[in-house]
């Protein structure tokens, strides 16, 4: 069959793509030990399973408004407002397919073929294909582990073209972990005013810090700046509802109207059931993440205290969400010359699925996600160093 141009060439998301290979070798019976999807392993609290079911039982389930419930878009609002004290509306407000449905939509909403998209890496799987299904060009800029993987205005100038359009920048960050402080942030933040580049900030891992860091947001200078900033966010990480596919959009009335019309005509409202989750998850006292996290802040903490020890292996302690990023390359030899064949060699001869560090921009890398039980992690960990020490 002939495709669309745009698909024949667009790959399948690799962390994915690692996770369903992981889950067809547990069904053939094989002993795998999967560290590569970013999916927390707690179940979703109870308070938000018992909002779906009552929504279900009171045979909620039909269409909703395209952007969303009122309720829904009033509690999304509201976690914005409360805890980092600006004034969102439900007209700032839309919700979408998960965060990564919002992503694509926003792509789709504000790029035109030629405009260039500044993409910080190692950046998460699915940022360029989503700039380029748009026609725009991602700019990918490198970073370094011994900068703990963060980019500086001054990096971002030297690639700022009359061409350029957005920034992607993803804080506490997909695969690294690297978070940024408020100081760092607004510099790149001023930068982006200054130059007339649209940031659109992913803060799907803003609840998943640890060490006492404050969570923080880009929405101060959205409410400043409408139109330079676009917030993104959802229940996915924060409260271990990844297969309810809630994401949710903070942007100026005329992008979310713009959105609301793309949604419209291709996957109208989110599931009516998962927004009733929402808005208990949303308007919740946050108690059961807290949990979360520290469990998250536990195994991070496991995971550098073996990882810090393999020699000739870079891998900065990270401070939020549910990744480190070891730099392995000097181990590379034959057998595995670089990420994609580690992991390939990993997941066949060790039975431990990690997604290659080339899939988010750094072949020197492998991904290991730690929202695991710290027996597979340690047990994974230990695999991990017998094949690359042998
Ligand atoms: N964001 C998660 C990850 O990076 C989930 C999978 C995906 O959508 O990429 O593993």
């Amino acid at each position: 069959m002939k495709l669309a141009d745009r698909v024949s060439q667009l790959k399948p998301s690799a962390t994915l793509a690692v996770s369903t290979r992981a889950q067809e070798l547990k069904a053939q019976g094989k002993h795998i030990l999967s560290l590569s999807v970013g999916e927390p392993d707690f179940p979703t609290p109870v308070f938000i399973r018992e909002a779906a079911k009552k929504a279900l039982d009171d045979g909620f389930t039909r269409y909703t408004p395209v952007p969303g419930l009122p309720e829904a878009r009033e509690a999304a609002a509201a976690y914005f407002n409360r805890y980092y004290g600006v004034n969102a509306t439900i007209d700032n407000i839309i919700l979408g397919n998960g965060g990564k449905h919002c992503l694509y939509a926003l792509c789709q909403c504000m790029l035109n073929p030629g405009d260039h998209v500044l993409i910080p890496a190692p950046y998460w799987v699915s940022y360029p294909p989503m700039v380029e299904l748009a026609g725009a060009k991602p700019v990918i800029i490198a970073t370094a582990p011994e900068k703990s993987f963060k980019i500086t205005p001054a990096e971002l100038e030297k690639s700022l073209t009359p061409k350029t359009r957005l920034l992607l920048l993803n804080s506490p960050s997909n695969p690294t972990g690297a978070c940024y402080t408020g100081e760092e942030l607004d510099a790149i933040a001023q930068w982006a005013v200054d130059k007339g580049v649209i940031v659109i900030s992913d803060e799907i891992y803003d609840r998943l810090v640890y060490g006492g860091l404050p969570s923080l947001s880009l929405c101060s200078w959205w409410e400043r700046y409408p139109e330079n900033f676009v917030i993104v966010n959802g229940l996915a990480k924060t409260f271990s509802m990844t297969g309810w596919r809630v994401g949710y959009t903070l942007a100026q009335p005329e992008l979310i109207k713009a959105m609301t019309r793309l949604q419209g005509q291709s996957t109208s409202n989110i599931c009516s059931i998962a927004q009733k989750a929402a808005v208990a998850a949303l308007s919740s006292d946050l108690k059961e993440v807290e949990t979360m996290c520290k469990a998250f802040e536990r195994r991070r903490d496991l995971a550098m205290s073996i990882v810090s020890t393999w020699p000739d292996v870079v891998c900065p302690k990270p401070n939020g969400a549910f990744y480190i990023f070891p730099d392995v390359h000097r181990h590379y030899r034959e057998r595995f010359p670089d990420s994609t064949c580690l992991c390939t060699f990993l997941l066949s001869e060790a039975g431990v699925a990690l997604v290659p560090g080339a899939a988010f921009g750094d072949d020197r890398c492998i991904r290991i996600s730690y929202a695991v039980s710290d027996e597979v992690l340690e047990e994974a960990l230990q695999k991990v160093a017998k094949v690359l020490f042998a």
